[in-house]
């Protein structure tokens, strides 16, 4: 495989741009080897600026779930650009995406459009504390929530990729506020909860984590967290900025059945464009200025071409329930070729699935847990990433990530990935 294009440009923009990218997983750091640039990518592919083409399994961390430069959403956007690109002032499409988004999740009854999924969560906990008029939150540890000050201890996703899931910079000040309980366990949040009574605002966490590689929530385990809430009058916040959309309609509240009092969205609501939003009870968002005292503003917020770009998106899923049994049968079909040849091979290694998300962990230990997935041997994970690029499957540059499948993926290409998967497997043994 050839690269020269890429390292060159690498090479240059280490002069320019801190690592040589604006967000730090894209650099290859965990995997070794230069990133590849690119140029271009058109439904279930993605091409470098050397040409070499990828099957995509990353889709752009998760927003394209109809693949990449979908012409429906590209005829939205070049027909919103028509009018403008910013007014900084109110549109009727912020009205529609507002009224699609609380009918397609119930539990959102008001909605706030922002620009990125850490904007969301950044809010919605300032919200919550407004609302609740306590400081504290809880947060799990390897989950992700973006890079506000409060969310990077013990965080997932890059923050542990890069060795830094405590970065710093943040306060000791701040740090404190953060409460920091495992995943899975819900004794320990009793513990966290009665040592720190009548002071926690909010527990914000994945209901489904994909941040520390895909693990799944035990039997009960969120609805055990809905009563605790209940109980001590804490605000239960849902991050799904990766399921919101991806795993169902409703995202994972719909599929385990627990509602949340605020939710956090991105990724697939702005349809491949920068946006967020955090919504929730109408008397939480209520306190969100200008109706409340809570301030959170945005020059950019609410974007013509970003919400255009969303509606197109949004109103797509909600006409067409079949994509999620679609999506489920491409991650079902993948998994299943995965475990084939994992079977063939005599490997042990895990797989955590659920509909168009999974991850292969190289453990044979189950992963239910941020400790539990330390267990993987990255150096492995590394090797197979190079091996599976070079095959022309374009994979998330870290072991402590979910990957997120699209319906652009025929039955060929998955036959392709399945293939692929079995080879580097061999390779690397
Ligand atoms: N929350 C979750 C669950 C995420 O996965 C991410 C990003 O991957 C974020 C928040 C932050 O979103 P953004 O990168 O758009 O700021």
């Amino acid at each position: 495989m050839q690269i020269s294009k890429s390292k060159a440009l690498f090479e240059k923009a280490q002069n320019y741009i801190p690592g040589g990218v604006n967000s730090p997983v894209r650099a290859f750091r965990a995997v070794g080897g230069d990133p590849v640039f690119i140029e271009k990518a058109s439904g279930a592919h993605i091409t470098d600026v050397d040409g070499n083409s990828y099957i995509e399994l990353i889709n752009s961390w998760g927003p394209m779930i109809l693949g990449h430069n979908h012409p429906m959403i590209k005829e939205a956007i070049i027909k919103a650009m028509e009018n403008g690109t910013s007014f900084g002032a109110p549109t009727a499409r912020e009205v529609e995406i507002a009224e699609l988004i609380t009918g397609m999740v119930p539990s959102i009854e008001k909605v706030r459009m922002v620009n990125s999924g850490t904007e969301a969560t950044m809010s919605a906990i300032r919200v919550a504390r407004g609302f609740t008029g306590k400081d504290k939150f809880i947060k799990m540890e390897g989950h992700y929530h973006g890079h506000g000050d409060s969310f990077l201890i013990a965080a997932g996703s890059g923050a542990i990729t890069m060795g830094a899931p405590d970065s710093p910079g943040v306060t000791k000040g701040t740090a404190k506020d953060t409460l920091l309980a495992p995943y899975n366990d819900l004794e320990a949040i009793e513990k966290l909860v009665l040592a720190n009574k009548n002071e926690v605002a909010a527990l914000i966490l994945e209901p489904v984590p994909g941040n520390m590689g895909l693990v799944l929530p035990k039997a009960g385990y969120l609805e055990g967290l809905r009563k605790i809430c209940d109980r001590e009058g804490i605000v239960l916040i849902f991050d799904e900025v990766m399921t919101g959309f991806r795993l169902a309609k409703g995202g994972a509240q719909e599929i385990f059945g627990v509602t949340p009092d605020m939710t956090t969205l991105g990724k697939i609501i702005g349809g491949g464009m920068p946006v967020g939003a955090y919504g929730g009870k109408k008397e939480i968002m209520e306190f969100v200025s200008p109706a409340g005292p809570v301030y959170q503003a945005g020059t950019l917020s609410g974007n013509p071409i970003a919400m255009a770009a969303g509606l197109a998106m949004l109103h797509h899923l909600n006409s067409t329930p079949e994509v999620y049994a679609t999506l489920d049968s491409i991650g079902d079909k993948i998994v299943t070729g995965y475990r084939n040849s994992l079977d063939k091979l005599g490997l042990n290694y895990t797989i955590n699935h659920i509909g168009s998300m999974f991850s292969l962990f190289f453990t044979d230990k189950e992963i239910f847990d941020f400790e539990s997935a330390k267990h993987s041997d990255t150096a492995l994970f590394g090797k197979y990433f190079q091996s599976m690029l070079h095959k022309g499957i374009y994979l998330a540059p870290s072991q402590f990530e979910s990957l997120f499948l699209s319906t652009a993926l025929t039955d060929d290409l998955i036959s392709q990935i399945i293939t692929a998967n079995e080879e580097s497997l061999k390779e690397i043994l």
